[in-house]
Formats: C-alpha cells, sequence, structure tokens
C-alpha cells in the first residue's frame, strides 16, 4: 500500500520496487519506536551521541550492503543508477520505519552530489564508494570565528608546498567533527583576491597530524559541534575539488544540498500528528482556533515536503535547484516557528517547564520551541536567507558592500 497521500498513479515498475523497498525494510529496519512518541533527541552525554552515530553509520552500512544506499547515483560509483522516483518511494517507505541514517545521511547529500558534478574521475572512484557505505563519514568544515554568515571572509590560510598543500586556521560549530573520519574543508588560497575568488575546497583526512578536533559542550550538556584546529596540517594536492581559487563553486553546491534536504522526509508528517495527539492529550481537539492551527501545521509540512522532494530529486541528478533553495530554508523555520508556539497555546504552562521528572510530553513541547533556533541558524541565518532571496530572487537592489574588488588581505576584520 503506498505510504503517502498521493492517489495511486505508480507504474508496474514502481509498484514492485515499493514492495520491495517494504520487504527490505521489513526485514532489516527498527520498527517506529510506538512506545514512546514523545522521545526527543538529545545526548545528554558523549557516549549516547557516540552510540546513536554509530547506529546511523551501521543502518547507512546495512542499506549499501543490500543495495539500497545511493539509489539515483551511478552504478560504478556504488549507486544504483535509478531515476528520482525510487528515492521518493524509497523515503516513504522509510518514514514507516524507525531506523534512519541521520547526520551519515546528511553530510552524504551534502558531498555526493559536489563531488560527482565537480570531482575527479579519481576522486569519485576513491571516495564516493566509501561513502556510501559509511565506511568514511565526512564533516563540514566551513564556519570560523570570524566567518559564519560572511562564510567567503574566511581566513585558514593554505600555501601549497610540492605536492600538498600546508593548512592552518580554526574551524567552528562543526557538527559530529568529533566522529567524523573525513572533512571537506574551506581554506584561504589567495589572499590578494577578492574575498570569493580566494578559496580553495579540499579533502582532509581527520586523523592527518596537526588536526585537533574540540568538543564544545552546550548549555544542555551535550557536544554536537567542535572546535577544529588546523596546524600545519599537509594535505595532497590531489584532494583539490574544482579549481584552485574556485572553491566558492563547490561551496555553494555543497549549502545549496543543504538546504534541499531541510525539509524533511518525503513521507513525514510527524510534528502536525503529535500536534493532533497534544490537542487530544490536553482535550483541545474541539478548539476551533487549535483546529484552525493544527490545520496550517499539517498543511505546511505538506507543502515543505513537496518542496523538499522536488529538491532533492532534481539535485540528486546534479541539476540547479528549480527555486532559490533560500525560499526553502526561509519557509521551513517559519513552519518550525509556528508548530513551537502551537504546540505551547496548547499545553499551556507544561510549555515551559516538566511538570515531573518523567513528564516527557513537555519535554517535547520545549524541544519543539528551542529548535527552531538550530534551523534558523544552521546552514545560513533566516537574516541572511531573506537577504539572498530578496537579491536573487526579487531582484531587490543589492546590499551595499565595501569588500567588493578588494584583495581579501586589505579587508578590515575583526
Ligand atoms: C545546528 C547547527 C549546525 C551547524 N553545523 C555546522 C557545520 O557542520 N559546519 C560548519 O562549518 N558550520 C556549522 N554551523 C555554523 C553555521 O553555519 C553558522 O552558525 C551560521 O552560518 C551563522 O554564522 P555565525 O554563527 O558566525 O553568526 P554571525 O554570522 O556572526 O551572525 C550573527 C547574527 O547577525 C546576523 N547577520 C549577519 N550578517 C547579516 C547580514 N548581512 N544581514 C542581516 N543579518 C546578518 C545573523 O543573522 C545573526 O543573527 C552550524 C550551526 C548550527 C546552528
Amino acid at each position: 500500500m503506498a505510504a503517502s497521500d498521493d492517489p495511486p498513479t505508480e507504474t508496474a515498475e514502481q509498484a514492485a520496487f515499493r514492495a520491495e523497498a517494504r520487504a527490505f525494510l521489513e526485514a532489516h529496519a527498527e520498527p517506529r519506536a510506538e512506545a514512546d512518541p514523545w522521545d526527543v533527541i538529545g545526548f545528554p552525554d558523549d557516549d549516547e551521541a557516540l552510540a546513536h552515530f554509530e547506529k546511523c553509520r551501521a543502518w547507512q552500512r546495512t542499506l549499501a550492503d543490500h543495495g539500497w544506499a545511493g539509489l539515483t547515483w551511478p552504478v560504478e560509483y556504488g549507486g544504483r543508477g535509478l531515476e528520482a522516483w525510487a528515492n521518493r518511494i524509497f523515503a516513504e517507505e522509510s518514514a514507516q520505519f524507525g531506523s534512519n541514517a541521520g547526520f551519515v545521511w546528511a553530510s552524504m547529500a551534502m558531498l555526493g552530489p559536489t563531488l560527482m558534478a565537480l570531482g575527479t574521475e579519481e576522486q569519485k572512484v576513491r571516495y564516493l564508494p566509501p561513502m556510501l557505505r559509511a565506511d568514511e563519514t565526512w564533516c563540514q568544515l566551513f564556519s570560523e570565528p570570524g566567518a559564519g554568515s560572511d562564510l567567503a571572509g574566511l581566513a585558514t590560510r593554505a600555501v601549497v608546498d610540492g605536492d600538498e598543500f600546508v593548512v592552518d586556521g580554526q574551524k567552528v560549530w562543526n557538527s559530529s567533527a568529533q566522529f567524523c573520519n573525513r572533512g571537506f574543508l574551506l581554506v584561504r588560497t589567495d589572499p590578494d583576491a577578492p574575498k570569493h575568488q580566494g578559496i580553495s575546497f579540499l579533502l582532509v583526512d581527520m586523523s592527518s597530524p596537526g588536526v585537533e578536533v574540540r568538543p564544545l559542550v552546550q548549555a544542555n550538556g551535550s557536544a554536537h559541534f567542535n572546535e577544529v584546529f588546523l596546524t600545519g596540517v599537509r594535505i595532497p594536492v590531489a584532494n583539490l575539488v574544482g579549481e584552485a581559487n574556485g572553491g566558492w563553486n563547490p561551496a555553494r553546491m555543497v549549502l545549496g544540498n543543504e538546504a534541499s534536504f531541510i525539509g524533511g522526509s518525503d513521507g513525514g508528517r510527524r510534528t502536525s500528528d503529535r500536534l493532533i495527539d497534544l490537542a487530544r492529550l490536553y482535550g483541545r481537539q474541539d478548539d476551533p482556533v487549535v483546529r484552525q492551527e493544527l490545520v496550517r501545521a499539517y498543511s505546511r509540512e505538506r507543502i515543505v515536503g513537496l518542496m523538499g522532494r522536488r529538491m532533492r530529486d532534481i539535485a540528486r541528478r546534479g541539476g540547479l535547484p528549480p527555486f532559490d533553495p533560500a525560499l526553502m530554508k526561509v519557509f521551513v523555520t517559519d513552519s518550525k516557528v509556528h508548530t513551537g508556539q502551537v504546540a505551547t497555546a496548547i499545553a499551556g504552562p507544561a510549555g515551559m517547564a516538566a511538570m515531573a521528572d518523567d513528564d516527557q510530553v513537555s519535554r517535547w513541547v520545549q524541544a519543539e520551541v528551542i529548535n527552531r533556533f538550530t534551523i534558523s541558524i544552521g546552514g545560513g541565518t533566516t537574516e541572511v536567507q531573506k537577504n539572498n532571496l530578496g537579491e536573487r530572487s526579487l531582484g531587490l537592489p543589492r546590499e551595499p558592500r565595501s569588500d567588493k574588488d578588494v584583495p581579501w588581505k586589505d579587508v578590515p576584520r575583526s
């Protein structure tokens, strides 16, 4: 049976593929944890965080070993060479189960299509198959203490020495870098060029001498992010992706891919389902105002799902985004703000404080409110995305830029 609400317009081939996917998932995936629908992902200690990461990795490996990873990736790089519908059907079926590859999948979705589009043949053959099987896991080494929204202002230096780059600098907010054995890294290779034109994109082995990963402990006690210090790190020139000093191109592709998966899974109606359960739990299901907001949450979730599906289908084929990825990012963030508001409106004081130690429902409501910040900052802040939308999609005047055409080394920095 189709998992989506779409009318049954599948071909016989697609229906057979769906049945095959369902059979694989029933045999290998975890059933969705019905016992605790209010479970919140959060890791109070490093062991739990590592265990979760390894679980994601193991699931990705299971997918690869049974031919369910990289469905649309070319066969020569370990994929199955199928069309975009295969990803959609598999995502719909997977949404009925608890297993997912989490961060491992996310970093693969950022880097995989970028390597396929801009990597050398040697890089594709070397890196894509172990990426698909999660034998090698990848972290993003972009942000720096002085370069987040203004990413192109980054200062980590790389100079060529023989057939290697020698890298010195610091990165920050690097998700799961403490667990990954590879990283994709932006470095400044030409300080005399304007800031966007002197950047290169490198692939780094995280076990290289001179790479130091320091976890950043958050207020809730978990260490999702890291600082990564790079001191005299030697990276083969063969690990350059794209042109030297042309790293802004693959960087933009990674950021575009990142926006394309932010919309969540194709089959996902999970937040609106939970909001409906919450309304029932608090006896608010007949309140006309609550009902109106529940419908709004459901509608937005469907819109995000459809936007994400379209974006992902095209990105996986290496095509250009069908609409500005910033639009998706802003819409998803607004939706998260909305669901947090609806959850607190339904739960009342329980949305602010847990009523008991084992009050999972209140914790879920609070996480729903707090998680808006994860989405509104990660992958580019809402303010910056709105600037992008205004300039790129609406044709509004660009923000004044004092650093245009100025060599990066002459741009004032804090
Ligand atoms: C959950 C999460 C995961 C992340 N994972 C990674 C990762 O794996 N790898 C990585 O490299 N980075 C990662 N980041 C970092 C993220 O990319 C940066 O935090 C983000 O780009 C913002 O940069 P910043 O923190 O330096 O803030 P700043 O750029 O200093 O911004 C501070 C404030 O100023 C506003 N602002 C800045 N410029 C403008 C402007 N031109 N117009 C209007 N307002 C502006 C911003 O919107 C923000 O409110 C992650 C962040 C989060 C939250």
